[in-house]
């Protein structure tokens, strides 16, 4: 009832006084991100663009099955639109709170596999028509990109280093839809950021690429968007170089889901078959996928934190795995000093909740 929540109001505005960590949300459309809004969320922490790729697989899979860089480039820029119109919907729904874009990440097979051509026996064929190849080429172009670690292989930045053309496309789809929706009188604040960056080079590459489109977008555009670069820290190198990624990078963000995976050496998609032995017998004491491994995921994030602000102290930072939304883990983030956690609509108020009595519990 209106009583309910006029209380629930009240008790959110003394817990907003408080708390010093920003609540962003992770989120890719735009009623998503309204729903966050309405929960408290101060920006966009995390847009995965992947989804917004699934609505287009034809497109996209043209681009993976393309063996050349002409081919490829001609099926990249049919999903030009598609991306620009998708970021134009998130910026007016965030109505000028930042939005932290993510550049394509999950590896190639899941879009086109032997599996796809099996389950759809005409794929081949249409794929082989579109591009002017064989359908036996398809089938070849498909061996070559399969993986038996996916996970470990071939996605994030590594696909925008090897697929230069993606990480233009999607960068000039950002920064036209930025300046369109700049041009109507809302404010955007886009930050674009790298995947699984592990090397300087890595990010370096990928930066360059976004700042060259960037600047022409502007230019060609006529219009000021104050827009940002970085990189997610996923990787343990990535943490422990982070005095390096932070010469270039000009903002953080910890993917927890990946770095427990690569930390732990556990699958995040395979651990279930062990972690209730491990939960039962003490073994470990929290699911590390939901709560932070503070002794061994959390020294990598303290590691990234002090390395990434001593090059650069004003560095913002960020963390949007899984654990951005469970309390203890919010608490730990706000004792390492990051500016925001960014989680699920659903769960601000919670992390909101979090980040106050992260405060109280100091002071206490
Ligand atoms: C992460 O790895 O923590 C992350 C946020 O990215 P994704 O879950 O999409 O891999
Ligand atoms: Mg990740």
């Amino acid at each position: 009832d209106s009583e309910a929540f006029q209380r629930y109001q009240q008790l959110m505005g003394w817990v907003d006084e408080i708390r010093k960590l920003r609540v962003r949300t992770n989120a890719d459309q735009p009623d998503q991100a309204a729903e966050a809004i309405a929960f408290g969320a101060e920006g966009i922490g995390l847009c995965r663009t992947e989804h917004m790729f699934f609505h287009h697989l034809a497109e996209i899979r043209e681009m993976i099955a393309a063996g050349d860089v002409e081919s490829r480039t001609k099926a990249v820029n049919k999903l030009l639109p598609f991306q620009r119109e998708d970021f134009a919907g998130i910026f007016k729904a965030m109505n000028g709170l930042p939005v932290t874009i993510r550049l394509l990440d999950p590896p190639l097979h899941e879009f086109l596999s032997d599996r796809h051509l099996e389950e759809n026996p005409t794929l081949g064929e249409e794929l082989a028509n579109e591009l002017g190849v064989t359908v036996d080429f398809i089938r070849r172009r498909v061996e070559e990109l399969h993986e038996l670690n996916p996970m470990l292989g071939h996605r994030g930045c590594r696909l925008g280093i090897v697929y230069p053309e993606i990480t233009a496309m999607q960068a000039r789809a950002i920064m036209e839809a930025a300046c369109d929706v700049q041009k109507e009188g809302i404010d955007v604040h886009p930050e674009i950021m790298v995947p699984l960056a592990g090397f300087q080079t890595e990010f370096d590459n990928q930066a360059g690429i976004i700042r060259e489109v960037a600047e022409q977008v502007l230019e060609e555009k006529g219009v000021k968007v104050e827009y940002m670069v970085g990189t997610m820290v996923e990787l343990p190198r990535a943490a422990i170089c982070a005095d390096q990624i932070a010469e270039t990078a000009q903002f953080f963000s910890f993917g927890t889901n990946d770095l427990t995976q690569t930390t732990l050496g556990m699958s995040r998609d395979d651990y279930g078959t062990f972690i209730g032995h491990y939960r039962e017998n003490d073994i470990i004491p929290a699911d590390p996928f939901q709560t932070i491994d503070q002794d061994g995921v959390g020294r990598l994030m303290q590691t990234g934190v002090e390395r990434g602000r001593g090059t650069r102290s004003d560095l913002k930072i960020g963390i949007c795995g899984e654990h951005g939304g469970d309390p203890a883990s919010v608490i730990f983030c706000h004792g390492l000093g990051l500016d925001y956690v960014s989680c699920s609509p659903f769960r601000v108020p919670i992390a909101r909740l979090a980040a106050a009595q992260a405060v109280l519990e100091e002071k206490a």
